[in-house]
């Protein structure tokens, strides 16, 4: 890994001079909560001026950039009597992901296992992450933040070029030989005694501020022994099934598709739609035929899922700990909850 110090003006050149050939997208302002707080999502960026670098967290993940809600797979149109089919990877342009979170990173890492593996690759995925030049940016934890228990509050990679604020000048971690030669285009500097003391009290004062935890010891064993725990009832109780929590969530990535066909029999469309387990149909099947028709069930496979059998299979869980399911279940269900009542520590 090398290490550079580049002044926050030269960081505006870079953005300028890579603009005028890649797609930006990065986080920009987008009002204020009831509270008064601002809120942020990621969209596309054209003036260095529209990004908000210190954001505090979007509510729409930084998935949706690789993995839409909702996308084409293949469109046909009928050509002499035959279908003819095309296929489009929705990926038109190089693109830089200006300004991505540790824990939307670690979610894209553990996203890649399963769509970019060898078992069920999805090349809809693949062409946008291999597209995608990713400058992570070093964020102030909140409340419902968790990531630390997670193991993801560090990108170790999965990025090309990771930027931690400290004071004047970004201290960079340089990943990729396309960040290398991104960095030829403006000036850099090779970081003194000075950067790195800056650099560890700014690691220092972010650690400080985590305030949520999640005890994760052991918990694919009291998961296996909870299987038929009354606590899944109850937050079943609570839980809505209204899916705002696979929405919201960086690595849900279950899906369902739909093939439609025009009146006129002349065009037709095969498209992807990110779903939710949490929603009644989610298990429905020809028939009518419901695997999971109650609630508590669902909610329970949810976490079955992210904190038992995905760590089974990669030795880490499908939950990054970014607490978004969290802050915005109508219900209150948050992760640390659940898994502090499976444990019986609530
Ligand atoms: S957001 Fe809350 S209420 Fe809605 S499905 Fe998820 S856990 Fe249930
Ligand atoms: S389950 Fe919740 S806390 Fe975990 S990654 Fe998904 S949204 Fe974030």
């Amino acid at each position: 890994m090398l290490f550079k110090v580049i002044a926050k003006e030269e960081l505006k050149r870079l953005f300028e001079l890579l603009a005028s050939s890649h797609t930006v997208v990065g986080p920009v302002k987008t009002g204020r909560d009831r509270t008064g707080l601002p809120l942020y999502a990621f969209d596309e960026v054209e003036r260095f001026e529209d990004l908000s670098l210190d954001y505090a967290m979007t509510k729409i993940p930084a998935k949706r950039f690789f993995l839409p809600y909702r996308e084409d797979m293949a469109v046909f149109e009928m050509r002499k009597d035959d279908w003819n089919k095309k296929v489009d990877y929705n990926m038109d342009r190089p693109r830089i992901f200006f300004g991505m979170h540790p824990c939307d990173i670690n979610a894209l890492n553990r996203l890649d296992k399963v769509l970019m593996g060898e078992t069920y690759p999805m090349p809809y995925y693949i062409a946008k992450r291999q597209n995608t030049v990713i400058i992570g940016i070093d964020c102030t934890p909140r409340p419902y933040c968790f990531c630390r228990s997670m193991a993801a509050d560090t990108a170790l990679h999965g990025f090309d070029m990771f930027l931690t604020d400290i004071g004047e000048r970004y201290f960079a971690e340089i990943l990729s030989d396309t960040a290398f030669n991104f960095l030829r285009l403006i000036k850099t500097a090779e970081p003194a005694g000075e950067d790195h003391v800056l650099y560890k009290k700014a690691a220092a004062a972010r650690n400080e501020r985590f305030v949520t935890q999640v005890d994760t010891t052991d918990l694919m064993k009291i998961l296996d022994m909870e299987f038929q725990s009354d606590v899944w009832k109850q937050w079943g109780d609570k839980c809505l099934s209204c899916g705002t929590c696979s929405n919201v969530c960086p690595t849900c990535y279950c899906y369902s598709v739909e093939a439609t066909v025009d009146l006129k029999l002349t065009t037709a469309r095969k498209t992807k739609m990110l779903y939710s387990c949490n929603l009644i149909d989610f298990a429905e099947v020809a028939g009518a035929h419901n695997f999971r028709p109650e609630r508590h069930i669902r909610l329970k496979y949810r976490y079955y899922h992210k904190h038992r059998g995905f760590v089974e299979a990669y030795e880490e869980s499908l939950c990054v700990g970014c607490g978004r399911c969290g802050e915005s279940c109508l219900a209150g269900i948050t992760v640390p909850e659940v898994i502090a009542s499976v444990r019986s520590t609530l």
